[in-house]
């Protein structure tokens, strides 16, 4: 045999080991669609038992927590979970109500708080990059539906003059975005206030490409409360920088939020408080109960809930504020990968009890036509009065 002819056989074994690697490829792709938890024959929305993330995916503070993304919320949990005592709240003292405050509060009204909900949760077109559409579900794994919403952010900040930019993220080898917006602090610039929510809705299927998810009160509500907030805060001279974020994935398993925490920390941001809203709009009897979860004073996050709690007693608003310290809530919202990073955070939210619990969470039923306006706009004038005093209102 001469040496051309070990030459042709040299170049088919290398052939064939090329074409041997793309078939082995070829199926690992098919073996991680599989993970996905497309067909794994159980029902996401009632056993919690799905296929998360690994933990490899975050940074290891995260490490072994059970986020229970899409898991039927289970008010008997709540009861099981002893509150412990709370340290009592000192709301004397209170200076009087800001003017700048009482003007901006008296703009949060319910016309405009129902155009974002109403646009969010598909009851109305809307026109987003200069086409008339329906933004029908926000599930972080509909491609069209979660652009659409992103969309609609990011026009809304740019409507206002605020800097926004989409803050891109891996989980299992794709990319998702979060959107981030950010008036610059007067003082102290490098002081970090964020006010969040999670953009993304589910009916109880996260992994699954749900067509339809309204999510208006999860969490369209709480969306539409960090825009207020922006809105209301941009013409005000403030000494620290406030950012407005607005993640996806929380209903994967809060995906978006701890790689956003996780950049924040590779970049060593510092972050003075974290205020997230996730279901601000439900209220189905009297008293106006909204909870403050702090993860019992997790790294001093209890600061955060005198602020809140001080600037409903300012501002005289129609609120029962409960520092819960229930840990059943501890992983179930996008403050929680802040904590974990050791900065103060809390998640505002309706009342957490098997009575007082939204109904309608994560089905087709969660729609604008339960919100409870009156309530919604007294939390958001809440969280305006507490963000305001926390990031260094200037005279
Ligand atoms: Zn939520
Ligand atoms: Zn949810």
């Amino acid at each position: 045999m001469s040496i051309i002819g070990w030459g042709a056989i040299i170049a088919l074994l290398i052939v064939l080991g090329l074409v041997i690697n793309a078939i082995r490829k070829t199926g690992n792709g098919q073996n991680n669609n599989n993970n996905d938890g497309h067909n794994h024959g159980h029902q996401h929305g009632e056993d919690c038992d799905h296929e998360r993330a690994d933990d490899s995916e975050f940074h290891s503070v995260h490490a072994g927590k059970d986020t229970r993304g899409g898991c039927k919320f289970n008010p008997e949990e709540v009861r099981r979970t002893r509150f412990r005592g709370t340290p009592p709240i000192d709301v004397s003292n209170l200076p009087a109500p800001d003017p700048r405050i009482v003007a901006a509060n008296a703009s949060v009204t319910i016309p405009g708080i129902t155009h974002h909900l109403n646009i969010l949760s598909g009851e109305v077109a809307s026109v987003i990059r200069g086409k008339s559409v329906t933004i029908r579900t926000r599930n972080s794994h509909n491609a069209e539906g979660i652009e659409l919403a992103l969309s609609y952010v990011e026009d809304y900040y740019k409507s206002l003059g605020i800097a926004v930019k989409r803050v891109a993220y891996q989980v299992r080898g794709k990319t998702y975005y979060n959107v981030e917006a950010e008036i610059r602090g007067a003082v102290n610039p490098e002081k970090v206030v964020i006010v969040s929510g999670h953009l993304d809705s589910t009916v109880g299927s996260p992994w699954q490409n749900e067509k339809v998810a309204p999510g208006a009160d999860d969490d369209a509500s709480g969306t539409t409360g960090v825009f207020e907030v922006a809105r209301t805060l941009k013409d005000l001279k403030l000494g620290y920088t406030v950012r407005f974020v607005h993640f996806t994935g929380e209903e994967q398993g809060l995906w978006g939020s701890y790689k956003y925490s996780d950049q924040c920390a590779a970049a060593k941001t510092d972050i003075v408080g974290v205020f997230q809203m996730d279901m601000i709009g439900y209220c189905g009897k009297p008293g106006n109960r909204v909870d403050i979860h702090d993860g019992e004073d997790r790294n001093g996050s209890h600061d955060l809930v005198v602020a809140l709690t001080r600037a409903a007693k300012r501002y005289n608003l129609d609120l029962n504020v409960v520092d819960t310290h229930n840990h059943a809530v501890d992983n179930r919202s996008d403050h929680a990968g802040f904590q974990d990073h050791g900065w103060k955070a809390v998640l505002i939210s309706i009342e957490f009890t098997d009575d007082g619990f939204d109904p309608n969470y994560h089905t087709l039923q969660d729609r604008v036509s339960a919100i409870n306006f009156p309530y919604m706009v007294e939390i958001i004038r809440m969280t305006i009065g507490a963000v305001a005093e926390y990031a260094k209102i200037q005279p």
